[in-house]
């Protein structure tokens, strides 16, 4: 049972039935899927982290997605345009030669470090006075989270799956072996085994299991622009790491994204307009050009990042609570995750174990015994 029809509850339905599992079951509250996070996603995909765990799980997730069509029969949309960190400061530039040396020794061959004037020929509208380097990696780029989630959902339908749509958990039973039933507004089906993969609602689904999740709801907007050309629609995804503002192109114009620290915890998913002027003034400091994009407010959207600790998701079971697994905080990368995060819960769930990393690293005990792994690559 698998609470959560996002793109990462379809990617654990696809792997498990994928590995024999045929009583998969997906309960999702929304009448359509990918009403949460998923379908509000800026979609980029890329390896350059600084931690272990992060680049292993993108290590497995990108070509995954750049194979795709051919593993699962449906389209993911990848476009490996790239993803260009620039740095302004030598504390910036060393810590991108410092995440490349971690990301080449796991097996990384795609990123590498760039000069101001690889930087000007891959994006040349950047204001580069202030830039003394950045980093670059060509397998890098965006995915669409919408198709990759239908992709995922429909094949695991066709290898046995159910999803319930319009089907809220509303309680969780546990008896002395662990779980024991879940009830929705659909019912009540008895299991020995649930995934919570709810997203940004893991807390309240894990509090039905008796468990505190340390996972909290963090609004994010992006505004895209109309359409514009005066950037390249191959040009990257590009992060000014002296603000963390970034864009990338997005049908005809460009999507522009910035994480703005007043922003405080909390369910709220309504745009805010005063956001427009914070992330232009970022925008057009960085890319002048940008005077001259126009911007539709009415077209601008809010979305919940899932936020942990320390900025990595908790995956496998839940201590204490037999049969009861966590997939969730991932602190906007479920998306580029999703592939390894569906592998990985499958080989917990039905072996105990996973080849794919160390998956110790990203349990729930690392709270408590203070093994928390900080990924400041989070933009
Ligand atoms: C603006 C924005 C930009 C982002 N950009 C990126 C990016 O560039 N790259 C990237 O990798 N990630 C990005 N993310 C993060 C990414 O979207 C999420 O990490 C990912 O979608 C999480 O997938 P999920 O399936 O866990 O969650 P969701 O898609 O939120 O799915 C959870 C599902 O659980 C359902 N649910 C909740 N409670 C219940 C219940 N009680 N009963 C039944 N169903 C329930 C919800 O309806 C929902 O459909 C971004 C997020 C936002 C908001």
């Amino acid at each position: 049972m698998i609470i959560g029809g996002g793109i990462v509850g379809s990617s654990i339905a696809y792997h498990l039935t994928l590995a024999g599992c045929r009583n998969v079951v997906i309960l999702e509250r929304e009448a359509h899927q990918g009403k949460g996070s998923t379908g509000k996603s800026m979609g980029g995909v890329r390896a350059q982290f600084s931690t272990e765990s992060s680049i292993r799980m993108s290590l497995y997730s990108i070509p995954f997605f750049r194979d795709f069509e051919q593993i699962v029969g449906y389209p993911s949309g990848y476009r490996p345009q790239g993803y260009l960190l620039l740095a302004t400061e030598e504390r910036h530039l060393n810590y991108l030669r410092a995440n490349h040396k971690l990301q080449t020794a796991l097996g990384l061959a795609t990123a590498r470090i760039v000069t101001r004037d690889e930087i000007l020929a891959l994006v040349p509208q950047l204001r580069a006075d202030d830039i003394i380097g950045g980093s670059f990696c060509s397998t890098d780029g965006f995915v669409d989270p919408y198709s990759v989630m239908t992709g995922f959902s429909l094949r695991a339908v066709d290898q046995g799956a159910t999803i319930e749509r319009e089907a809220p958990v509303t309680s969780i039973d546990i008896d002395a072996q662990g779980v024991a039933a879940v009830c929705s507004l659909r019912g009540k089906i008895s299991t020995r085994m649930v995934v919570n993969a709810s997203g940004a609602w893991s807390a309240q689904t894990a509090k039905m299991a008796g468990l505190d999740l340390p996972v909290e709801p963090l609004r994010r907007m992006l505004v895209p622009t109309e359409p514009f050309d005066k950037i390249s629609h191959d040009a990257p995804m590009t992060i000014d790491l002296s603000t963390g503002w970034h864009f990338r192109p997005e049908g005809l114009g460009l999507l522009m994204a910035w994480a703005d620290p007043e922003e405080k915890p909390g369910f709220n998913t309504n745009f805010d307009r005063a956001f427009i002027e914070k992330i232009l003034t970022r925008g057009v400091h960085r890319v002048p050009v940008l005077e001259e994009a126009e911007v539709n407010p009415s077209r601008a959207w809010a979305g919940l990042y899932e936020m942990t600790p320390d900025h990595h998701p908790i995956l496998g079971a839940a201590p204490g609570i037999g049969g009861f697994f966590l997939a969730s905080g991932f602190s906007g990368h479920g998306v580029m995750h999703s592939p390894a995060t569906g592998k990985i819960l499958a080989d917990l769930i039905l072996k105990g174990s996973t080849d794919l990393m160390d998956a110790r690293l990203l349990d729930y005990a690392r709270f408590a015994e203070g093994r928390e792994i900080h990924e400041s690559a989070v933009f």
